[in-house]
């Protein structure tokens, strides 16, 4: 749309700006058919744009255009990159996830989580889809105790969080074992500051994105039944980047995150 290039170019060079808004278009194009040729509401996924490396001037100008969720994978980049963004916006991020609020861009937490760095990302992130140890959902609990009450109406700080699940069983990635979820999960419910929305995962990469299907397919199988047996909907399953997102929400995904297609390729980590 002409006037979001127009907005969207107060950020970046006007044909930066259009390439920009263009990819950002085309990802979500492809979102929306594949949740069509599924039955599903294309308005029931939610579209992360990943801008890990990428200058806060380009999240600036897609939130501009709109866009509303950004996810980060690294805490110092990603705090430094959220105080530039607002600067630029004019718009403070929106810290919960569900039920909306404000019109700030959301930020999801995605990287790998150490214990040390809880008490620099509760109440910072809408999301953080990455907890995947007793340890560390406790410091986040631990750390909210101690933060003042949110909002008008003075409700205790709660953060929304994903369980990470490490599907494809490898020893390098992290994320929860399958079989260990159910304790973690029932674990995490005890923590009165956490609010369990689902699960995430990041299958074995592989050039076709059709490969990653039969892990999708088991996250879902692995939410509905812990879903059943903690008595919650547990409705978000986080899963999809740029090679699978279109299985992703085949297999049932709510929120994919999509980095190199919106932004193109990444640059070397500064
Ligand atoms: C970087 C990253 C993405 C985005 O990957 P692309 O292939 O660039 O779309 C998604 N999820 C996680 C957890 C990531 O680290």
């Amino acid at each position: 749309m002409p006037h979001d290039i127009a907005t969207a170019s107060a950020f970046l060079p006007p044909d930066d700006a259009r390439a920009l808004l263009d990819r950002r278009a085309a990802v979500r194009a492809r979102v929306d058919a594949a949740a069509r040729a599924a039955g599903r509401d294309p308005a029931g996924i939610i579209l992360v744009a990943v801008s890990k490396y990428h200058p806060a001037a380009s999240v600036a100008a897609l939130v501009a255009a709109g866009q509303r969720d950004f996810g980060e994978n690294y805490v110092q980049e990603a705090l430094r990159k959220q105080a530039e963004v607002a600067d630029m916006t004019g718009k403070a991020p929106s810290v919960v996830f569900s039920p909306e609020q404000g019109d700030g861009p959301r930020w999801h937490f995605i990287g790998h989580l150490q214990s040390n760095k809880a008490k620099d990302v509760v109440g910072r992130f809408a999301l953080i889809h990455t907890v995947d140890s007793d340890a560390l959902a406790r410091k986040l609990d631990q750390r909210l105790a101690g933060m003042p009450a949110q909002g008008a109406d003075g409700a205790p700080p709660v953060q929304d969080i994903l369980l990470q699940v490490n599907i494809g069983d490898e020893a390098q990635k992290s994320g929860v074992d399958p079989d260990d979820l159910p304790a973690l999960a029932e674990a995490v419910l005890a923590l009165p500051r956490l609010r369990l929305l689902g699960l995430m995962c990041m299958p074995p990469i592989f050039d076709d994105g059709e490969a990653s299907r039969p892990y999708f397919a088991r996250l879902r199988e692995l939410r509905d039944a812990l879903a059943a047996r903690v008595g919650l909907p547990l409705p978000h399953l986080s899963m999809g980047m740029s090679h699978d997102a279109e299985v992703a929400v085949a297999e049932g995904a709510t929120i994919v995150r999509v980095g190199t297609d919106i932004f193109g390729r990444r640059p070397v980590r500064a």
